[in-house]
């Protein structure tokens, strides 16, 4: 890994800051002082900050399918938060990646690495996001077109990015968005006169859900990388 990334997963400092830190020589590699910043390094070098021994934190990356009724939030003493399910130590240490409404199910990631998650979930991040949207009325084609060209939402004044819609069958519809407002999806149907019945994210980027309700795994390697 390179030197200036090491420094970042093994402090706080900011971005910036890991590179003053380095260029101003701070940073010993094996007992030497290290000044370049993509300089590979791995964890058996000896890797000091100011005379402190660092060690890089490792990060968790998981996804869990939510069931209904919980929260992707803590507990409000109505709904329990889906992390009680999650059986891992040092959960306190998690956080969720984004939002779902309680009533939601599906894909949610999980991390302590707010970075990976800001990537994810930043306003210009195109990332894509896949719900299974069950509706209320039968879909038409003009609120086909006007979702997949973007519009706009009651109290808003930026229509929404174009979305993607598959047709399922008259109720039912495949849609992809590539932000994530409060209540995005439900409030996209309601502004083309539907509501949404049922609601359920099977992608977020290249992930897919591939578990049971209330089940978790350990995201892969390559899954991982692929929102960095
Ligand atoms: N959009 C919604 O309206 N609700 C969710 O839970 C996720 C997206």
């Amino acid at each position: 890994m390179r030197l200036d990334k090491f420094v970042l997963k093994s402090t706080q400092l900011t971005k910036s800051e890991v590179v003053t830190q380095i260029t101003k020589g701070n940073v010993f590699v094996n007992g030497a002082m290290e000044t370049r910043l993509n300089c590979q390094v791995h964890e058996d070098n000896k890797i000091e900050h100011c005379g402190v021994l660092l060690v890089p934190r490792p990060f968790r990356y998981m996804l869990m399918h939510k069931m209904a009724n919980t929260l992707s939030a803590n507990n409000d003493g109505h709904y329990p938060s889906l992390l009680t399910a999650l059986e891992i130590k040092n959960k306190d240490e998690l956080h969720i990646v984004g939002r779902l409404d309680a009533d939601t199910t599906g894909l949610v990631l999980i991390t302590d690495d707010g970075r990976w998650s800001f990537n994810i979930t930043r306003p210009q991040s195109d990332c894509p996001k896949v719900y299974r949207v069950i509706l209320a009325k039968p879909i038409n084609d003009e609120a086909v077109s006007k979702i997949q060209q973007g519009l706009l939402l009651q109290g808003e004044t930026k229509p929404t990015l174009a979305a993607k819609v598959d047709i399922i069958n008259d109720y039912e519809v495949k849609l992809t968005i590539y932000e994530g407002r409060y209540h995005q999806v439900k409030r996209m149907f309601f502004a083309v006169g539907n509501r949404v019945n049922k609601l359920h994210r099977e992608q977020i980027g290249n992930v897919m859900l591939d578990i049971p309700e209330g089940q978790w795994r350990l995201l892969t390697h390559a899954e991982v990388m692929s929102f960095s």
